[in-house]
């Protein structure tokens, strides 16, 4: 039998050895699932809703023990794990309070004995690939409006947060959730390719553009529904009007929380250059204050990255950096001891001949780049083959609504940054993906419209 082994990032200790799927379980759960959803979709919608109900509270009473499975496998911090899955519950009541409305049938045209009428069957059964760095986050996004609208999942979640995974099956079961209506599959790209290869009709992806690009090459001629959440490389600009502590102080949290693996980090900064050199000072002052160390500690705020892959890209983006002049104001070096440890590390006097301002780091690295104008920060956020999201920091709304709405960015921030709500549709635009997720939005995009045309006989 296949088998995955799970790693704890923070020390390399091998945490478990579990069961992973083949081409055979693969095909097999697939069929399941084609099997079990039309029962699923004519159930009434308040027995489906309850289900997720349950399955809420389950999460809420359990939060101290998920959180530190999340933290042991993945190495987020542990107060970033129970805020994760706390910032989920606000996610489901969301969907709970919205599903039902937003795919509602409605009558668009009613007149002399003709009637026109939208209504909305759900998609079917829809693959749920997901990324390590928010798996309740990005999986959450997926599945809790997949199931309300009556769709079986195969949910495969990422090989580096897998017991994770298997705990939201856990729970989604023991809230009602039919084992068959709701699949998880173990293992690592192989897995999902072959789920890619099953009859399905839809894919609901989030990880890398590399991963992304291959998907989308291989269901371009299956003509089934897709949806890629991709990276990002987000850029923020701190006009000279901005307050330089505050500024400092929210871009050095959106530049580093989750160790800066969030899709949403703040990547790139440009500052103008009248404030360019107190900002630094602020901002390299709060990543200092910054505590780096065990993720199972209460104080911790930066632990270890969770792809030990992930620690040679940002040593080349160092590498590249420095071999082209850039100034390093803080870190630039792994941290030598068991696990995946780099130290916290910015960069100024950058461009964007180098990596770190062009790919995405996905780790505690930043360069900031002085600019003179609102002209050039328009010039530079918008030099990116990414488009996730994009802030702008300055008291005048004016000023920020003229820029944002220039920016090529599916989220745009004023006076904040790497945040997400479930209110609002969550979506890239160039190689950050196609499709959206959140919002009234990514509920219906579970499902198919189907338009009625009656005339009365
Ligand atoms: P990844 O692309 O390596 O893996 C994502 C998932 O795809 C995993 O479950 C993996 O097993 C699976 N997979 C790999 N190869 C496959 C294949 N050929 N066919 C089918 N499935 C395959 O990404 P990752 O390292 O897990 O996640 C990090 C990336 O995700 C970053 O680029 C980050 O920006 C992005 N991300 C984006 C969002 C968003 O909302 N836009 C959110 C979170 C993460």
């Amino acid at each position: 039998m296949d088998t995955l082994a799970v790693f704890n990032p923070a020390n390399g200790t091998q945490l478990a050895e579990i069961p992973a799927d083949d081409l055979a379980s693969v095909a097999a759960k697939a069929e399941r699932a084609r099997t079990a959803q039309p029962a699923w979709r004519r159930m009434p919608w308040a027995e489906r809703q309850a289900c997720i109900e349950r399955f809420r509270a389950a999460l809420e009473r359990q939060v101290d023990a998920l959180a530190a499975t999340l933290t042991a496998e993945v190495g987020k911090p542990i107060v970033q794990a129970r805020n994760e899955i706390r910032g989920l519950l606000g996610r489901i009541d969301f969907f709970l309070a919205q599903a039902q409305a937003s795919v509602a049938d409605e009558t668009v045209f009613a007149d002399a004995g003709m009637t026109e009428r939208i209504s909305h069957d759900p998609l079917g059964v829809v693959a749920n690939i997901s990324a390590w760095n928010y798996p309740y986050f990005v999986g959450g996004n997926v599945f809790v409006p997949a199931l309300l609208t009556g769709n079986a999942v195969l949910y495969k979640p990422s090989e580096f947060a897998t017991l994770t995974g298997l705990e939201i099956a856990r729970l989604l079961h023991e809230a009602g959730v039919p084992r068959d209506v709701f699949v998880p599959l173990v293992g690592t790209g192989a897995v999902g390719q072959a789920l890619l290869g099953e009859h399905i009709d839809g894919v609901f992806f989030t990880g890398s553009h590399a991963t992304g690009a291959k998907i989308a090459a291989a269901m371009g001629p299956r003509l089934v529904k897709l949806q890629l959440e991709l990276g990002g490389k987000d850029p923020s600009y701190v006009c000279e009007d901005a307050d330089v502590a505050n500024a400092a102080a929210s871009l050095a949290d959106g530049a580093m929380y989750n160790t800066g693996q969030s899709c949403c980090s703040v990547e790139r900064i440009y500052v103008h250059e009248r404030s360019h050199d107190d900002f630094v000072d602020a901002f390299v002052a709060a990543v200092r204050g910054f505590k780096v160390g065990d993720p199972m500690d209460e104080s911790t705020y930066i632990g270890p990255l969770t792809r030990a892959a992930q620690l040679e890209v940002l040593a080349e983006q160092v590498a590249d950096a420095t071999r082209r002049n850039a100034t390093l104001r803080l870190g630039g070096r792994r941290i030598e001891q068991p696990g995946n440890w780099f130290e916290p590390t910015v960069f100024t006097e950058v461009d964007h001949a180098m990596t770190l301002m062009r790919e995405e780091s996905f780790g505690p690295l930043i360069g900031i780049q002085k600019v003179q104008d609102d002209a050039e920060a328009l010039e530079c956020m918008n030099d990116t083959r990414y488009g996730l999201t994009a802030g702008v920091y300055t008291p005048d709304a004016a000023r920020a609504q003229a820029l944002l709405a220039q920016v090529n960015a599916g989220s745009v921030y004023w006076n904040c940054c790497d945040r997400v709500s479930p209110r609002l549709p969550w979506s890239g635009h160039g190689d950050s993906g196609i499709g959206l997720t959140l919002s009234t939005y990514g509920i219906q995009t579970f499902t198919r419209p189907r338009a009625w045309h009656l005339r009365k006989a």
